[in-house]
Order: structure tokens, then sequence, then C-alpha cells
């Protein structure tokens, strides 16, 4: 038996951490017999499988996934706002099959750690040396009465999953008559995409300036303030009258009475301590909590979200299971694409450590989550990740906001937020 080159596969996992391409591979004898499933090939899947097989490909690599189809949420907005296809954010698993990751499509149903399998709806089960689980987010949809996970499919999308119900968001703003009333309701934290409501409005907003201006924009919403708050409100007001009597855009806070707890889905009407909104075109966005499988695996804390060792993403409640993504516990790390991309390595490098008995190298992550408030005007907020007390922790001094307005320089976050689409993508799924 040869055994794993411990250099080799400690330069692969430090190249990957913080999301340098082109890994170098490493190459073990003993590893042949290592299998990883992994759960779910979203972001933070698909990458922790594609950085596994490039850091050790005699590792048997195996996602179980129940759509052949990926739309990324990401530019998912601009869609909505009727600025891009919905092809264009579009993936499929051949290339990563063409690098020999085994894709199975079916629905996992239960994960056993003691016997170290996966189960699946089809029936199969799929033994593991490690598991990775990236489920993604789930929705609380019980703290808004009346709404549910068949009145989101089929009248009031929430649209937080991208796909159907992008579609169907899109279609309906096309079909409201100019004049109409868009009420959007935000999740209150933690969630997926912290900024991800106010670039839909941003995005819903410039679709109805430009083509049906008489149409205004209620936001209700359970919290005092959000992500890039100064940035988006300062964009509000430039391009939409924010403020204003004309203002587009309304946005009534926690403390107004914006948190919704009831929704009549017959005449899109929804309840707040603030009043009662009829809508021409609803959209609300559930509280959230980690996966599905991650509750039924037994993954969850009593917040309903996935406790991990910040090191190696492997659970606290179950040894050999590693969870990356929205559904792991990672603050300060946002619940964002970036994020899960950036976990997925780390992991993987964690999980090649682990299967070649070697020691991995001290990690760091990196994260950047930009939105367009209007076409030309993109911001952006970024920081850089380190491990310190068993910790994740931002490092002082890195990432930042975009700073005052200039017009040139949010015309370049908006080519640098279509580049990173472009980039990340290809990471993943390329
Ligand atoms: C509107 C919007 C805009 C966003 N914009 C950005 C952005 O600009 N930048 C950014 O970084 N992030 C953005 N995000 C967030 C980003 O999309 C998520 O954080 C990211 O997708 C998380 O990756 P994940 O792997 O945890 O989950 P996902 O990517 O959702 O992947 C989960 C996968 O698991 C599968 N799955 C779940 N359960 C099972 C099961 N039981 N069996 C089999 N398969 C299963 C699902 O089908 C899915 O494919 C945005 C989100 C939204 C909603």
């Amino acid at each position: 038996m040869t055994n794993i080159s411990r250099r080799t596969l400690l330069k692969a996992s430090a190249a990957t951490a913080v999301g340098v391409a082109g890994a170098s591979a490493v190459t073990s004898a003993s590893a042949a017999s290592k299998k990883v499933v992994i759960v779910g090939g979203g972001i933070g899947g698909a990458t922790a499988a594609q950085y596994l097989k490039k850091m050790d490909p005699s590792i048997d690599v195996t996602i179980v996934e129940y759509n052949k189809d990926y739309y990324t949420c990401f530019m998912s907005n601009e869609v909505i706002g009727g600025h891009r296809e919905m092809e264009s954010i579009h993936f499929t698993y051949g290339k990563l099959q063409a690098k020999g990751i085994n894709v199975v499509y079916d629905k996992v149903t239960g994960i056993d750690a003691a016997g170290q399998k996966v189960m699946t709806a089809g029936g199969k089960s799929i033994a593991y040396d490690r598991c990775i689980v990236s489920p993604g987010v789930d929705f609380k949809y019980e703290m808004i009465e009346g709404y549910s996970a068949d009145v989101a499919d089929s009248s009031i999308p929430h649209a937080w999953k991208a796909g159907p119900q992008t579609e169907m968001l899109r279609k309906q703003l096309v079909d409201m008559k100019d004049g109409g009333t868009v009420v959007i309701c935000p999740p209150g934290n933690p969630f997926r995409c912290p900024p991800g409501p106010y670039e839909r409005i941003s995005q819903i907003a410039a679709y109805l300036k430009k083509n049906k201006p008489n149409s205004k924009i209620v936001v209700l919403d359970p919290k005092e303030k959000f992500s890039k708050f100064g940035l988006f409100m300062d964009g509000w007001k430039r391009h939409y009258g924010y403020g204003t009597d004309k203002s587009l855009i309304q946005w009534i806070k926690k403390s107004e009475g914006g948190t919704v707890t009831k929704v009549d889905v017959a005449t899109k009407t929804v309840t707040c301590e603030a009043g009662t909104f009829k809508a021409d075109v609803l959209n609300i966005i559930p509280f959230q909590k980690a996966g599905k499988i991650a509750f039924d695996a037994g993954l969850t804390n009593d917040k309903g979200w996935c406790p991990i060792d910040h090191k190696t993403f492997e659970s606290t409640l179950h040894k050999n299971i590693h969870i990356v993504g929205d559904s792991s516990v990672a603050s300060p790390m946002p619940k964002s694409g970036y994020a899960a991309n950036s976990q997925a390595k780390v992991c993987a490098a964690a999980v090649a450590s682990l299967l070649n008995g070697v020691e991995m190298v001290e990690p760091s992550w990196v994260n950047t989550c930009y939105s367009v408030i209007a076409p030309g005007d993109g911001i952006s907020v970024a920081m850089v990740y380190a491990y310190k007390d068993g910790k994740i922790i931002k490092v002082k001094g890195s990432g930042g906001l975009t700073g005052a307005y200039d017009a040139e320089l949010r015309k370049r976050e908006e080519l640098y937020a279509h580049s990173w689409f472009k980039n990340i993508t290809a990471d993943v799924f390329g």
C-alpha cells in the first residue's frame, strides 16, 4: 500500500480553502475503498464533490440529488425583474459525471449514522465512510396562518428556491396591471441570502419604474434593519423616490407592525399589526430552518439548524457526517452560495485528510454578496474568515462594503456581480 503524500494533500487543502481553483491532486492506493456520499447536489454538495475528486481522485464520490436540473438562486432575482432569462441560471450534472463523480437522482429519506448508510425513496441503501450533507433550507410555513407549501406552489410563490416559483412570480408581475400593488414579506433572521429580499425589491422596482410606473411595492418586514441597509436605502432614494410621497417602495419595519401573521389566499390579503394589505402580486418569503433531511437524520439543534465543528464541518451530533451550506451553523458566515462554496472546499479538505489519516491545515474562508439595485448600480459586501479557538471568526480589516455613490464604481460592481456568477457556477458545475 502506498501512503498518501502528506505534503501534497496539505498543499491541496490550503490551496482550496479560500476558493483557489486548481488544487493539486493526491493519490492514495489505500483510499480506493473510501466512499463519500453527498446528500444534495446544490452549491455546497456539488462543490464538495468536485474538490474531493480533485484532492484525492481515488475517493469514490456519489451525490444523491432529487432534481436533474439545478437553477441557481443567485441571479434569480434578475429573472424575476425581467433582466435575464431562466435558462441562464440552469445547470446540470453532466460535467461532474464526466469527472468520475457518481450522480444518483433520488430523494434521500434517511441517514443511518450508526450503520453509515444513506437510504433513498427509490429503495437504495448507499454505504459511506463519510457523508456530506448540504440540503439547503426548508420553510416555517406555520408562522403565517393560511400559508403552506401547496399555496406557495400554486398561487403565492416564495421563489426562495429557484425554479417554477421563480417563473410564476415573474409571470404574475408581467400580468399585473399598471397601478397594481406588489406586497413582499421578507423573513426574520437567520435566512438564506440576507440581502436577497432587498435585491428582489430593487429588481422588481426597476421593472415597475420602466414598465408600470403607477404601481407600488409594499414591504412588510419582521426586522428593523437588513444587510447593506445604508446602501439599499440610498439606492432606493436615488432610483425609486424612497422617502418621498411619490416613492415606489413603502417599507414597514417590525416596530411599525410589519410582521405578517396571516394570509387570506383567495384575496391575496395579508395581516400584520400595521393593518391588512391587499396585493395584486404577493411574495411571502417564510422564516427558515435546515433542509428536512437534516431533521430526519437527527442533525439539527433546538433552533432548527445543524451544529458542526467549525474546522471539519463534522456534525457535533453524529460522527462521520459533515454539514455545509445553509443548513449548518457557521456564523459569522452568512447563509450564502459563496459561503457554501467556500465551506464545501474546507470540508472536502477535512474529509480527504480524515480518510487518508493526515492532519489538515488551518482553514480560511471567503464570502462576497453582490446585489444590483438598478441596472448599472451594483453594490457588495465582502469578508474573509479565519479559524481561531475552535471558531470561525471574521478577519479584522478584510472585506467591507461598497463605498459612497460613484457612477463608474457602481457600473463596475454590476460587472463584478455578473462575472462572479460566471466564475462560481463554473467552479461548482463546470
Ligand atoms: C433570491 C436569492 C438570491 C441569492 N443570491 C445570492 C448571491 O447573490 N450570492 C450568494 O452567494 N448566494 C445567494 N443566494 C443564496 C444561495 O443560493 C444559497 O445560500 C446556496 O444555494 C446554499 O447552498 P446549499 O448547498 O446549502 O443549498 P442548495 O444550493 O439549495 O442545495 C441543496 C440541494 O439539496 C437537494 N436536496 C435537499 N434535500 C434533499 C434530499 N432529501 N435528497 C436529495 N436531494 C436533496 C436540493 O434539491 C438542492 O439541489 C441567494 C438565494 C436566493 C433565494
